[in-house]
């Protein structure tokens, strides 16, 4: 008795989305796919229709009833007002995790890694991409890097997880903790917490920087590897072009109850329309749909199918690119439809020299986390950074006026300027903006602060004639300090 028929929303997106979608649907369905596709509208025409987020109340109502959704990449208008559809739609489903797989497909696509065989694991919520930004000043905005501790402990967790269920050996972390010591450092803290519940699986941490260079030049060292959003964000790329076409590169992004399938690549408006876009992303995007709703066995059908087309060397126009690049002659050009026709006539044959795809007694199904509950912690008041918007007094003057207005409650312990400290001691040849974090501790360093203090400490700047602009109070979490040390203190 066949099982009912999984349904699964279907966006087909802008640009190059609908012939792509069209020819990934056309090879799910020919290798047995026990799935219905309900077909949803979303992006550019939803967006030109007046509505900002782009997807309508009607439509998220179907993606949390059928929480698996496929979509082909859509086009976000130029222009303000339009938010990132992507970025509401992860949040909004909560799908924490994006994986995004980059494989060699050596000798059969130009690429000068032949070994590689990476998994970025990136965390898809927090960091700069929570889009908190503000101009402070004339001369100055910011954005906000929001990482939190559940946060890490949902997307390291997975990606060890992921790592033991698809027999992977190694997971790697990279972060910038030795400049960020909180943020970045808490997502390390956090892999270097529970990596030991994972002894089967090898561990290391690499600085982001040196990392990114050494993954560029030498993939085949690293097995998973998981990151914070935009570091993911980037690296993922990275890996995607090296692979030899970004139209290759497939992606999940999975939260504990939603998923949505998609490419990594965007809407390619330039080509949309001319069937000649490589449908080989979302497709193998398809793949990890059937593994993720258990449906393994036609997962691996088509997935090797894929394979063999691709060491036929039946290419689209991106490949072709590539291998004329290299001097490579012997291949098949064909377009988007074409190149489906030809995957679903190899249904059924294995690659012969790529390594076959096997998904047999694979549960993709992650366990929900356990997240720690650090909110008992006990947090006392250790003094407030106020930033001051001042554009005329030198660091001298400003600190001798803060010094005096931060009695009797506070002493002004430091001022910086874009991180950098001004004051005391401060270096007459440290370029400053209008931008000042004036930071007040207890004048005797124990005294206890209360937030009554940090109110009359700002009613006594603001009478002064000073602008402040923003506060962050500085808090030692059970008696730890809990913020960032100025130079000197
Ligand atoms: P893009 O990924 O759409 O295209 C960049 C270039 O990559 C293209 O010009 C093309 O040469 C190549 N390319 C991409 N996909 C290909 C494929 N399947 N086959 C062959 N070649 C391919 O990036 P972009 O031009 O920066 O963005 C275009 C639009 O896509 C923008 O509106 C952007 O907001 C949107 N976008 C959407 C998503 C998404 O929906 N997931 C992701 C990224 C960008």
């Amino acid at each position: 008795m066949t099982s009912a028929k999984r349904i699964i929303p279907v966006a087909k997106g802008d640009g190059i989305g609908p012939e792509i979608m069209d020819a990934s649907l056309h090879v799910l369905l020919e290798a047995g796919a026990n799935i219905e596709p309900k077909h949803i509208d979303i992006g550019e025409k939803v967006f030109l229709a007046g509505n900002t987020a782009g997807i309508t109340e009607e439509t998220w109502d179907i993606l949390r009833e059928y929480k698996t959704f496929f979509k082909a990449p859509i086009t976000t208008p130029q222009g303000g007002g339009f938010k990132s559809l992507n970025v509401t739609v992860r949040k909004m489903l909560g799908l924490y995790a994006n994986v995004r797989p980059a494989v060699s497909y050596h000798p059969h696509v130009p690429i000068k890694h032949p070994k590689m065989n990476v998994v970025i694991i990136r965390e898809n919520e927090e960091d700069l991409y929570a889009g908190i930004e503000h101009q402070q000043t004339p001369e100055v905005v910011q954005c906000l890097k929001l990482i939190s501790r559940p946060g890490c402990e949902r997307i390291v967790r997975y990606a060890f997880e992921y790592a033991r269920a698809y027999g992977r050996k190694k997971v790697t972390c990279m972060t910038k903790d030795n400049i960020m010591k909180l943020t970045d450092g808490l997502f390390h803290k956090v892999f270097d917490e529970i990596a030991p519940e994972y002894p089967d699986i090898e561990n290391e941490h690499w600085i982001i920087d040196i990392g990114t260079a050494k993954l560029a030049d030498t993939p085949e060292a690293f097995d998973v590897v998981v990151m914070p959003n935009l570091y993911g964000d980037i690296a993922s790329d990275m890996l995607g072009q090296i692979a030899g076409s970004v139209g290759l590169a497939p992606g999940a992004n999975i939260g504990d109850d939603y998923a949505m399938f998609e490419a990594i690549h965007g809407s390619a408006p330039r080509h949309g329309g001319k069937n000649i876009a490589n449908p080989s992303g979302l497709l193998l995007s398809g793949v990890m749909m059937l593994v993720y709703i258990e449906q393994p066995d036609v997962a691996e059908r088509v997935h090797n199918a894929w394979l063999k087309t691709i060491e036929d060397h039946i290419w689209t126009y991106d490949l072709v690119r590539k291998g004329k690049a290299e001097g490579i002659t012997n291949y098949t050009e064909v377009s988007t439809a074409d190149f489906a026709k030809a995957v679903v006539a190899r249904l059924g044959q294995k690659p012969n020299e790529l390594k076959a795809a096997s998904y047999s007694g694979l549960s993709a199904k992650i366990q929900k986390p356990k997240l720690t509950n650090v909110r008992n912690a006990v947090m006392t008041l250790d003094g407030v950074d106020v930033f001051i918007h001042e554009g005329k007094l030198t660091p001298d003057e400003l600190g001798k006026k803060l010094t005096e207005l931060a009695a009797p409650e506070f002493k002004l312990t430091m001022i910086s300027n874009r991180g950098q400290k001004v004051y005391p001691e401060g270096f007459p040849e440290t370029f400053t903006t209008d931008h000042w974090r004036c930071r007040f501790k207890s004048p005797d360093g124990t005294a206890k602060l209360s937030l009554s203090y940090i109110r009359n400490l700002l009613s006594r700047i603001e009478q002064s004639g000073l602008s402040w602009i923003k506060l962050e109070n500085l808090y030692l979490m059970d008696g730890k300090r809990a913020y960032s040390l100025g130079q000197g203190e």
